[in-house]
């Protein structure tokens, strides 16, 4: 293989003007009241840069400064990206894990000043644990985490670990020739080229984390309703539609309920919004903890709730209304002053079989025709559309 050649001072100021670019980049998102890391990883990048400032001004400032201190700031680069993924995952760590490196490297190279291949054996090995404790916070969390962003920072960290591993291990075996930071050859170019594709990636990838987090959060308030945390009416009938479809597609049958609180303008009246409120809240929990898990219940608006259970026919659907309706009327509510109170509920029901024809419209006006039979027929009863 014939060894790269590249020229270092440009490879230098590639690291230094990319680090820079990204903690411009981060600097720009970073809002310092939502304390989601962009504040340590834009000081990371700023001091990734001036490690790489330092370490090109080899042979020109003293070695304290372009090694001793350079490094010290390298593995403060790694605290920074960990403090700033903690603070993202809203976690903490034990200091320890996180922060030893900044008190083993002076020390170490202050007493392998003179020992090139052992200094960048040492180093390499420090770098290579905190790039993997890193990691390990990310993927410890990655089903937590919204969208892929997340992968950027796996990708870059795994790919510091591995030049780091190739340094340790090429200087073990004998390389050490190749090991001048300022010569150019496979280890070096493997250094630079990776110091700069993984801030491109962290820089990125962080960002990303960032904004995919915030849309998360944004979806989810566009479709939920915020008292009782269920599908808002929106959403709701965006399920039913899908729901139709698949259960048309699939020829089975589904099944709506159409649920109204009895008498709730009293409860209001004589307790308070306050006591009305809560009690909406304990029927979605009824809701919620009776339901199947491929059922889904969404607050169409008020006191009203829509069901949609997909694969249930009439009389299953019958049964599990009448379940509802008892451990409803089951439930203790309290009032104010701690007394209970009872909450009763009407439900209108509609099935359609397979080849029924009907589109959501028609499915959800059957059902609340039999919900207005049912309060005609006296409340705290669930009625079938014919
Ligand atoms: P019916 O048995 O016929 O359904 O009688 P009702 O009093 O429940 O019916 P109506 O639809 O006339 O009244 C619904 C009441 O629900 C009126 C409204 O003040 C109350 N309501 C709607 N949304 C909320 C809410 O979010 N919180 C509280 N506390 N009350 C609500
Ligand atoms: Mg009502
Ligand atoms: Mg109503």
């Amino acid at each position: 293989m014939t060894i790269m050649q590249a020229h270092i001072p440009t490879m230098f100021m590639m690291v230094i003007i990319v680090s820079l670019t990204m903690t411009v980049c981060t600097a720009l998102v970073w809002r310092p009241e939502r304390k989601e890391g962009l504040g340590y990883w834009t000081l990371a990048l700023a001091l990734h840069s001036s490690v790489y400032t330092l370490y090109s001004l080899r042979g020109e400032l003293s070695d304290f400064l372009t090694i001793i201190v350079a490094n010290t700031l390298l593995a403060g680069v790694f605290v920074l990206f960990a403090e700033g993924l903690m603070q993202f995952q809203q976690r903490r760590l034990n200091r320890w894990l996180t922060y030893w490196p900044l008190l083993i490297v002076p020390l170490v190279l202050y007493a392998l000043l003179d020992q090139l291949a052992a200094r960048v054996i040492v180093m390499a090995a420090i770098i290579l644990y905190q790039a993997l404790l890193v990691l390990v916070i990310v993927f410890s969390r990655h089903r937590q985490t919204d969208g892929r962003g997340q992968y950027f920072l796996l990708t870059a960290f795994g790919l510091i670990i591995a030049t780091m591993a190739y340094r340790g291990v090429g200087t073990a075996l004998g390389m050490d020739q190749m090991l001048l930071i300022t010569s150019s050859n496979p280890i070096q170019m493997a250094t630079f080229l990776t110091a700069t594709v993984s801030m491109i990636l962290v820089g990125m990838g962080l960002i990303l984390m960032v904004k995919e987090r915030a849309d998360a959060q944004m979806l989810k308030l566009a479709m939920h309703d915020e008292l009782t945390g269920l599908p808002n009416r929106r959403y709701i009938l965006e399920v039913l539609e899908r729901l139709l479809a698949a259960s048309d597609r699939q020829q089975q049958p589904l099944s709506l309920m159409m649920l109204d609180t009895d008498h709730f303008k009293l409860i209001n009246d004589r307790h308070g919004h306050q006591v009305g409120d809560q009690s909406l809240k304990l029927l979605a929990d009824t809701l919620r903890s009776r339901l199947r898990t491929q059922d889904h219940a969404g607050r169409l608006g008020g006191e009203e709730f829509l069901i949609v259970l997909p694969n249930t026919q009439a009389s299953g659907a019958r049964e599990l209304a009448e379940q509802l309706r008892q451990s409803i009327e089951q439930t203790r509510f309290l009032t104010r002053d701690g007394r209970p109170l009872t909450l009763t509920i009407s439900i209108g029901l509609c099935c359609l079989e397979p080849g029924a024809e009907l589109d959501s419209q028609q499915a959800i006006r059957r059902a609340d025709q039999a919900l207005y039979l049912a309060k005609q027929n006296g409340r705290n009863r669930v009625e079938m559309a014919a």
